[in-house]
Parts: C-alpha cells; structure tokens; sequence
C-alpha cells in the first residue's frame, strides 16, 4: 500500500536566493512531502527568512506570533524556521517562540529529512553550523511545462560591507564546482527550459577557491554554448568585481540578456568608504559607460541606500547626481536600518528617520522620472518577450518580460505560455509596459509542448 504524502507549506521572505533555496527545500523533502499552497493543510511548516533588514526580521517575528492558533489546533504540524534570521538568532528563537519545533541555516537545507525527522519525534531541533563546503545537490528534475528557473551557484559572501549581515549569517563564499552547475542547466534546457537566472551574492568572483579556478565570464560562455538555452541572467553582480571579460560577455553571448542589475549603493566616494564598497563614483561610472559600450540598449538597475551613517545632505546630492548620470532603469531603494554584528551599526552619526524617509521620498521620484523615460523609449519597437503568465491585474492579458528585464503586457491567444512572443509597445506605464501581439511570432513554446500546462501554473510578478 502506498501512504499518501504529508503536506509541506512554505512562506519565502526576501531576494531570490531566498526564492530558489525554498525550491530546494521541497525537493529535498520531496519525497515525503507534496508542496501545498493552503497553510491550514501543512504537516510541515517552514519560514524561509532574511535579515537584511530590521523591517524583514519583523515580519518574521510577527508571522511566528500569529501561528500560534494554527499550532495549537493542530498540535502535531511541525513548525520550522530556515535562512537567515534563523542562522542569527539559532537558540534564541526557540525561547521567543515556545510553538516552534526546528531552526535550521543555509547549510541545514541540506539535512532537512533528518532534522525534520528528529522534531517529528518530540526534539526541539537548531541546527545553524556554517560549514565552508557545500554539500551534493540532489539531481534536480523539472515538472512539466518548466521554462523559468534559478540555479545557485555560490553561496556566501567575504566582502563584509560594514552595513550588512549577510558574510554573518551566510558565511564565507564558496563556489560551486562549475561541472555540476553546467549539467544541471543542460538537463533543463534539454527539458524544454528556456530561462535560467544564475544566483549568488557575489557572482562575479565566483570560481575562487576552487581546486580548478574558473572565472565567471567562462562560466557563463560554457553555459551560452548549451543548445536550447536562450535566457541566461545572473544577480546579484558586485561593482569592483565586474572583469572587462564581463563586460565584453554582453556584447558577444546570445543568451545573455541585456539587464544588469549592479548594486551601487550610494554616489558619495566619503559614503562608499564607510561601506568598505571597494570602489568610487568615478569607478562605477567607468564601468556603465564600458557595459552601455559594449552593449548599446543594456538596462541597469541598482539597489540604494539613503541615510547611511553619517550621510550629508551634499553625500546624498552626489546620489542623485549619479543616478542621472547612470541612467538606471530600475532601483530598489531602502533606507538604512542598523543590523546586529555589523560595523556600520556602531557609527556614532546615525541618521535621523525624518531625514531618511525625506531623502528616500526625493530619490525614488528621481528614479520614477528615469524609469518613465526608460520606457518611453521603448515605445514603437517591437521586442521579444517570455511569456510567463497571466497578468495578475488583467487575467485575460499575458505578462511576460523582455530581455532588458521590463514587464509588459498584452492581449494574446491562450498557447503563448511559455514561449517567447514578439510584442510591439504601445504604452508605457510607470511600473509596466502595455503591447499589441505579433501574430504568428510566437516561438519555443515550452509550456504547450507538455500535457496538462494551464494558465494559472505561472503567474508574472509585477513589482
Ligand atoms: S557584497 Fe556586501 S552587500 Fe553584498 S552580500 Fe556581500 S557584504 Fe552584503
């Protein structure tokens, strides 16, 4: 007789590491677990976390609290929390929260049957151990209809920007082996897959401290050259490490697309000191002008943090005189929040919240009016989009993405799903691009090529 499977619930806070570390998790716990997507039917509960912001670990808190009935109702659910909130508070987060069963690190993934097993049996479980090695990634498979996915390549970071938590929680970068790495995006591209977004917190020093040091631009050629593959992305790129190769694998590899997504953080060379960023202003802006040389038309976005320690009203002007100058497309801008263990949270000039949220409000209508231009400018031009679901504000619209990283949406037959369309834009909205479909240019159309692909399997995220 064959027992059915238990349920397994994730709720996935934070980047898209964070995102393909819960894919990880349900495969690992495939075999016992099937994922659901209603909380109230879990058996195994988990909370991927991130801490890089106080705001993110906040939630967290606030989500443990309020399950506090659902654990009581059903007593034998098992409640877990994996990532990082849990590699920083390990013990700790047990005492604040008595319901909990398991805490469990970025290495812990790896052991989850195990760890999941012992809490089953009554353990209360913490296991955060930072081992530098990375452990065998089961053989990963794809369910039909797959034509999106992200493969983490490294993990871990040395560079210890003195605001951030992650070289804490994470800990020290390690690749891994380029082998593995190039036969799990042939498997899916053999599979039908047409997209992979290559993870990391540093990608562009992957390959150090392998026992054969390969560079990331050679990975990505290795990568370019697997048949079927026609998206290849990669996030998240640190600004003194992008090579010159790089740069020139935006002008010669098909595959890749034309985004970047290139943090800079601040355009004040005083304030990219005190992060220990590695780089100026002037730097930064030498390497826009090589990447929009070697590939005229490439979309950058950035992450911004506004209210660093001892950020002037003059450090925060350069700011915005940078983002003009580089132009970007997209930016994700925060303001700063002190986090335990890092140097930037011992400053003594610590920045008023008013002035933060003041400087935060200016800046990210700096960026509206440049991503406004941004897409004016595609207005007219027809563009090649992957077609990844339906529109969540208009179901009877795709939505779908283009190279350069934009959402656009529009009207289309019901097979576009998974393939790559050809889209003429017609309206350009803040957030979003409207077009008009090509008929009769939709190609590589995965999602049909398999039985039992609906429309509602995918949907597109709109930011
Ligand atoms: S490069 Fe800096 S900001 Fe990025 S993960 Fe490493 S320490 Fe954090």
């Amino acid at each position: 007789m064959v027992w059915p499977k238990r349920k397994l619930y994730i709720r996935t806070f934070g980047c898209q590491m964070n995102v393909a570390d819960s894919e990880l998790m349900a495969q690992i716990l495939g075999e016992q677990y099937d994922l659901t997507a209603r909380a109230e039917d879990a058996d195994l509960f988990l909370i991927n976390t991130c801490a890089i912001r106080r705001k993110s670990e906040e939630k967290v808190k606030s989500l443990l609290g309020s399950l506090k009935p659902l654990k009581r109702a059903r007593p034998q659910l098992i409640l877990g929390v994996g990532g990082c909130v849990a590699q920083q508070e390990g013990e700790r987060l047990l005492a604040f929260a008595p319901h909990l069963n398991l805490v469990f690190g970025a290495k812990g993934i790896y052991r989850l049957p195990e760890l999941v097993d012992r809490a089953a049996r009554g353990e209360r479980v913490v296991d955060v151990a930072m081992e530098r090695d990375l452990p065998d990634l089961p053989h990963r498979t794809w369910s039909p209809g797959t034509f999106q996915t992200m493969v983490t390549i490294m993990r871990g970071c040395d560079n210890f920007c003195s605001f951030c938590v992650v070289p804490y929680v994470r800990g020290r970068e390690t690749s891994r082996e380029p082998g593995a790495i190039v036969d799990e995006v042939a498997a899916f591209a053999a599979a039908g897959g047409l997209e992979v977004t290559l993870l990391g917190q540093n990608v562009n020093s992957y390959g150090r401290g392998l026992p054969e040091p390969m560079t990331f631009p050679q990975l990505l050629r290795r990568l370019d050259a697997l048949p079927g593959l026609r998206r290849l992305r990669f996030a998240t790129s640190h600004p003194r490490d992008l090579s010159p190769e790089l740069v020139n694998a935006f002008g010669e590899l098909g595959s890749l697309c034309e985004h970047l997504h290139l943090p800079v953080q601040s355009g004040a060379n005083r304030i990219l000191q005190r992060m220990n960023r590695g780089y100026t202003r002037e730097h930064y802006l030498e390497k826009v002008a090589a990447l929009k040389g070697a590939c005229p038309g490439i979309a950058l976005s950035t992450d911004l943090i506004v209210g660093f320690p001892g950020e002037t009203e003059a450090d925060f002007l350069q700011t915005l005189d940078l983002m003009r100058e580089a132009g970007f497309d997209q930016a994700f801008s925060f303001k700063y929040s002190p986090r335990p263990q890092t140097r930037a949270a011992t400053f003594p000039d610590q920045v008023p919240e008013d002035v933060k949220a003041e400087r935060l409000a200016r800046l990210q209508a700096l960026q509206d009016e440049l991503t406004r231009k941004a897409h004016a400018r595609l207005v007219g031009r027809e563009q090649e989009v992957l077609v990844e679901g339906r529109s969540k504000r208009s179901p009877q619209e795709w939505c779908g993405r283009l190279r350069t990283n934009q959402v656009v949406n529009f009207i289309g037959p019901r097979e576009l799903l998974g393939s790559l369309a050809r889209v003429a834009i017609t309206e350009a909205h803040p957030h979003s691009l409207k077009g008009r479909w090509v008929e009769g240019s939709s190609t590589c159309n995965r999602a049909a090529e398999r039985p039992g692909t609906s429309p509602r399997e995918v949907s597109c995220s709109e930011r």
